[in-house]
């Protein structure tokens, strides 16, 4: 076996990887200094460098554009800020809290909601702080579902992955415990019997959400490991980023949701961009996303279907903007559009 390359953290070892030609690499670099830089290798291999539209690179390498902050573009895009009682937690809805224990990630991708607050400088919590975010969702019996994120919890070590689960798993009331993660995508090497055992439960359902924006993303390496995660009868959802340039059309969209299923992932979300600074040209506008929802909704089944939704900036939470296919009709009636746009009456009940 050869040894594992190391991550790419710097547009210098980008440009050595061949990613960024050596005129680009002051830019890339003005950037880097701005925000956090990393490629792994899994994702490196997975680019083609001859590709100058490959929806890997476009998510992950540095470029120019993200130095250009639109005025509607915010340091905390969907309000963090706002909801956090202690250090560490995130509580916007009464039944569920997110827990952050850590801020880095396997890669930094270039349209990062949380880009102002990820990066390798984020530090962890330290277990006398993760004792007390644990406690506030201990004393809070209305906490039914805890969504561990970051950061990546999947960069934890296996024990301190396991310290967490296990405090949560105690705890009467919750009943579930989502992991958010792109470990499998990013590195899914990295996935060891050890941290797979670390998921184990015996109260509550763990669920593990990994974020995939492109079928290519999906290497043969990430599918071992969503497998092993599968066996291992834990149920997996997927999050995507509906990315401007990436998969903003039905044809990556329906590839994408497709594989997911057949690799028994559930697409859960499609999240509007949001508006963290320097990610304009990622956007979409909202009605150019409810179009691509709508072009699904005939070709694609339900199962292989996400939920189109944005989180209201501010910190107000996340709500479906899928198109509405219902409108009020006469008489109190309705009117309801199938998926061909053909429109049907539906009565007033008496
Ligand atoms: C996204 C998010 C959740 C989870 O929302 P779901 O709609 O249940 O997936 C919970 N809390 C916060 C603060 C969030 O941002
Ligand atoms: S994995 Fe998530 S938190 Fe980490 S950089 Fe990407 S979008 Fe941000």
């Amino acid at each position: 076996m050869t040894g594992r390359r190391p991550t790419a953290r710097t547009p210098r070892a980008l440009a050595d990887a061949g990613l960024i030609s050596p005129a680009n690499l002051a830019t890339a670099e003005r950037v880097a200094a701005k925000y956090a830089v990393a490629v792994t290798p899994e994702l490196i291999a997975a680019i083609d460098p001859n590709d100058t539209e490959d929806p890997i690179a476009r998510q992950f390498l540095p470029d120019e554009t993200e130095l250009h902050v639109a005025p509607e573009e915010l340091a905390d895009p969907i309000g963090d800020q706002a909801h956090a009682p202690v250090k560490g937690i995130v509580h916007r809805y009464p039944d569920r809290v997110l827990l952050k224990p850590l801020h880095t990630c396997p890669v930094y991708c270039r349209f990062c909601f949380r880009r102002e607050t990820v990066g390798p400088g984020g530090e962890a919590l330290s277990d006398a702080e993760l004792d007390i975010a644990i406690d506030y969702v201990r004393g809070r019996p209305e906490i039914f579902e805890v969504i561990v994120t970051g950061g990546d919890p999947l960069l934890l070590s296996p024990r301190r992955l396991a310290r967490i689960v296990k405090a949560l798993d105690a705890i009467p009331h919750v009943g579930v415990i989502r992991l958010h993660t792109r470990v499998p995508i990013a590195d899914p090497r990295r996935l060891t019997v050890k941290c797979i055992t670390a998921l184990v439960t015996a109260n509550t359902a763990l669920y593990v959400a990994i974020h995939c924006n492109h079928v290519r993303e999906l290497t043969p390496t990430a599918r071992t490991c969503i497998r092993a995660l599968t066996d291992a009868g834990i149920p997996l959802l997927a999050q995507t980023v509906l990315l401007r340039g990436v998969n903003d059309d039905a044809a990556a969209l329906t590839a994408l949701f497709r594989a997911l299923a057949r690799l028994k992932v559930k697409p859960y979300y499609l999240h509007h961009a949001d508006l963290a600074r320097g990610t304009a040209h990622f956007r979409t506008t909202i009605a150019e996303g409810q179009a691509l929802m709508r072009a699904l909704r005939g070709r694609l089944s339900g199962l292989c279907q996400p939920t189109y939704v944005l989180d209201i900036p501010g910190g107000f939470g996340k709500v479906p903007i899928g198109p509405c296919y219902l409108k009020q009709g006469a008489d109190g009636g309705w009117i309801v559009e199938d998926f061909l746009g053909q429109q049907h009456e539906y009565p007033p009940l008496p």
